[in-house]
Parts: structure tokens; C-alpha cells; sequence
């Protein structure tokens, strides 16, 4: 194949010539429904509890009626007319452990979307909000704990995204699932994931969404428009071979759960008005957790979505109020319409993802001690791939500065271009303009 050089002088920042809109897209975004968000939350709110130690026998209170509402509705959405959803469900013994004081059943249940392209029947895309809520001991399985921030806003997402895609035909699956066990240490979501490698599904992206319905934080700033991509640079799973190679090729902040946080803010932006996602650099808040860490040490692509200000008096607090202070992670301050915002981003992404072509693998840089950048890739089988693009930003940068689109190309030479001041990733796409995930070299020339 001729190799395409390309001058750095024609190379004008293109970002605006990815601002297009589907119309299907549009509509789907369009009916997220804040209501529905708002009223799941509040039933989920009525089990008093929703421990994952916590009762199962009841059908009004306790982690049980609460898996067991949450599986009619699931049902409910299976046989909706135009549905194509099947269901989906993951049920096992936890062992005692630090935060299991004796074994329990832990049940994540949810629905899959299966994808249409019989050559990616095993690659999929998963969301996890986590049904399970605690009070202030995590071992109080009585106590009131409403959780309608954390995690009834992420479980009211996963419902409504499953409801609002049904109907669609992608390339590849969406697990949509609400897990139990957060908690408890992860103990959900970490079956889930070493669930899903075993039966050889592969999750080319997942977001865990937890903690992201509120809009008034403990400092008392009030804001209903940004939210926060928790993304890890590098992969938990990084053989000594793999760092060695990153060293060199200074991929430390390309990682690829990195690269699907920018992927939600690109997409998520273009679609929701007023919205603006910030691609955190590091794995989560500091000295806490959710499910996307489970997915992060299988080696996936993994991040948390979650409100921009957090208000700690809301979350893990038994419901009380001490001297005029409120506690609790009460219905009344879940934002619904925020909510709502931040589900219709992740729907706009969910949707270009999961109707995406395969990216390209075997991404490789050359032109170290040149004045050219030499990329090369292999391009996967995928009839639907009809160009490339290639994403840039200086080596200081957090997000994607320039965009360029190129025909079917499996190598570029940047002329003029040396690599040390730059990144490069490349991404696949369709005719209709469904980007893959861009990928960062992970080969040295
Ligand atoms: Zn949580």
C-alpha cells in the first residue's frame, strides 16, 4: 500500500467535523425520561434497605423485594413491544470475607441487547449502576439506608438505558445490569467481570454509574452541569514487557480506560447541551472505589461516571439529624433532571459504540530521533470500516486537540511532525460517521 504523507501544514484542527448528530440518536436521547429515573429511584428508596445482607423474604423490605421488583421491571422491558432484549442474570454464593460476615446469595440482574454482527458475537459494552445501599456500619442490616444517589441513581440509569435502546440493532452486545455486593467489597460486579471473561465475552468498554444524581455538594456549590469520567492511565494487569514498552512510547495517559473516557466526553457533549464531563486522571476519588475496578484488574476498559460535588453527609450515613443536620442518602436530594442529563449523554455513547466498527489493533509508532511521526496499524476484518481517524493532542494535553479524517489507510507519515511532542491514536470508522475506540500505540517501531 502507498503510504500517505501527510503534511503537518494541511492538517487544520477538524474537531468540528465530527459534530454530527443522527437523527435516530437524537430521538433516543431525547426520550430519556427524567420522571421514570425519578420514580425508580423512589421505589427503590421504599425497601427501607437495600443491604446486600439485608432480608430477602420480605416482598416490601430489604434487598430482596428490592432484586425482586427490579427483576419484574427488567421482564417488563424483554416483552415490550419492539423489544429485543433477553435477560440476564448472575447469581452465586459470596464466602465470608471482611465485610460478609457469613455467605450470601449475591444476584446481578439485568438485560443484554445482542448485537447483530455475527463476526463480534463476543465483544460487548457494559453499564452497572449497584442496587445494593448502606448505612453508616456496612454491616447494619436493619438500619434504614434509602441510597437514591448511591447507587439508586445508577440502577434508575441502567433500567432506563436498557428501556430507551430495546428496540436497537448494534454490532456488538450491552449488558445493561444492576449488581449487588458494592458495598460489601466489589463482590458483585467482581463475579460479574471474571463471569463474563470465562464465558469468552469481550468487553471492549464498561462504566460502572455510581454516585450521580445529586447537585447541591457538602462545600454548598450547586452544579447541574458537569460530571466526572474516573478513567485509570495505565491497565491494573500491565506485564513488566507492556511497561517497558509504555515508558518508551510515553503512553502513560492513554491507557484504555483513559481512551473510553474521552470517547463518553466526545460523544456525550455532542449530543446533551449544557453538559460538560471532565476525563479525571486517575482511577477514582481518593481511597475509594466502585464496580469499574472490578472490570479494571480483568484487564477492560473501565471507568465511573458520578456527580461533579459530592455531599458526604449523603452517603454511607445512617438517617438522622444531629443539631439541625441532616443524614442520609434521602430521596430529596436526588436531581432527576440532572440525572436525566447524564443519562442521555450515555445513551448517545452506548448507542455510537455499540453500532461502531471493530477498532484497529496493533497500533505502532515510529520516528523517534526524526522530524516525521511514522504510524502503522492493522485494520480488522470488518466490512463496515470505509475510513480511519486519526486523534492528536500535545503532550501536555488532557483531551483530544485535533481530528482528521482519513480513507481506508493502515499507515500515515506526519511529515514535519516529530513524535515527542505529541499523541497520536487511531480510530476506525463507518459510513455513517460510528467512531471506534481510538487506540494508542502500544508498539514501538
Ligand atoms: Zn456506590
Amino acid at each position: 500500500m502507498r503510504v500517505p504523507i501527510i503534511l503537518a501544514l494541511t492538517l487544520v484542527s477538524a474537531l468540528a467535523a465530527q459534530e454530527v448528530r443522527h437523527p435516530r440518536v437524537e430521538a433516543l436521547v431525547q426520550s430519556v425520561d427524567a420522571k421514570r429515573l425519578q420514580a425508580t429511584v423512589a421505589k427503590l428508596v421504599s425497601f427501607g434497605t437495600r443491604n446486600t445482607l439485608s432480608d430477602t423474604a420480605s416482598d416490601t423490605r430489604g434487598i430482596g423485594a428490592s432484586r425482586k421488583w427490579l427483576a419484574a421491571e427488567f421482564d417488563a422491558l424483554e416483552s415490550g413491544s419492539g423489544s429485543r432484549l433477553q435477560p440476564f442474570e448472575d447469581r452465586f454464593t459470596a464466602e465470608p470475607g471482611p465485610r460478609i460476615p457469613k455467605a450470601v446469595e449475591i444476584v446481578n440482574l439485568g438485560v443484554v441487547l445482542p448485537g447483530t454482527d455475527p463476526a463480534r458475537m463476543k465483544d460487548a459494552i457494559v453499564l452497572t449502576g449497584h442496587y445494593d445501599s448502606r448505612a453508616s456500619d456496612v454491616l447494619d442490616a436493619t438500619s434504614d439506608a434509602p441510597g437514591a444517589v448511591d447507587d439508586g441513581s445508577g440502577t434508575a440509569m441502567a433500567l432506563e438505558l436498557a428501556r430507551v435502546l430495546a428496540a436497537e440493532r448494534p454490532a456488538v452486545s450491552i449488558y445493561f445490569v444492576a449488581v449487588a455486593g458494592e458495598e460489601q467489597g466489589l463482590v458483585g460486579s467482581s463475579h460479574l467481570a471474571k463471569r463474563l471473561k470465562s464465558e469468552g465475552v469481550r468487553v471492549l468498554a464498561m462504566v460502572s454509574v455510581d454516585i450521580a444524581g445529586n447537585t447541591e455538594g457538602q462545600d454548598g456549590v450547586k452544579d447541574n452541569v458537569h460530571g466526572r469520567l474516573w478513567s485509570e492511565g495505565v491497565v491494573a494487569s500491565e506485564t513488566p514487557e507492556q511497561r517497558k514498552l509504555r515508558l518508551a512510547l510515553g503512553t502513560e495517559n492513554d491507557g484504555g480506560a483513559r481512551e473510553w473516557a474521552r470517547y463518553v466526553k466526545r460523544v456525550a457533549e455532542r449530543y446533551v447541551e449544557n453538559l460538560d464531563l471532565l476525563v479525571m486522571l486517575r482511577r477514582d476519588r481518593i481511597a475509594r472505589g466502585s464496580d469499574h475496578m472490578s472490570f479494571a484488574s480483568e484487564g477492560i476498559p473501565a471507568i465511573c461516571l458520578r456527580e461533579m460535588h459530592e455531599h458526604y453527609d449523603r452517603q454511607h450515613q445512617d438517617v438522622r439529624t444531629v443539631a439541625g443536620r441532616s443524614y442520609g442518602d434521602d430521596l430529596a436530594h436526588f436531581d432527576a433532571a440532572y440525572a436525566a442529563k447524564l443519562a442521555k449523554g450515555l445513551a448517545a455513547t452506548f448507542w455510537e459504540l455499540s453500532h461502531a466498527p471493530a477498532p484497529p489493533g496493533d497500533v505502532t509508532l515510529g520516528g523517534a530521533v526524526s522530524p516525521d511521526t511514522r504510524l502503522r496499524w492493522t485494520l480488522p476484518v470488518d466490512p463496515r470500516i470505509v475510513g480511519i481517524r486519526l486523534y492528536r493532542r500535545r503532550a501536555d494535553g488532557v483531551v483530544w486537540q485535533r481530528v482528521q479524517s482519513f480513507p481506508k489507510f493502515d499507515r500515515l507519515v506526519l511529515k514535519d511532525v516529530p513524535p515527542d511532542n505529541e499523541v497520536f491514536a487511531v480510530a476506525t470508522v463507518d459510513a455513517q460517521g460510528n467512531e471506534s475506540l481510538a487506540v494508542a500505540p502500544s508498539r514501538l517501531e
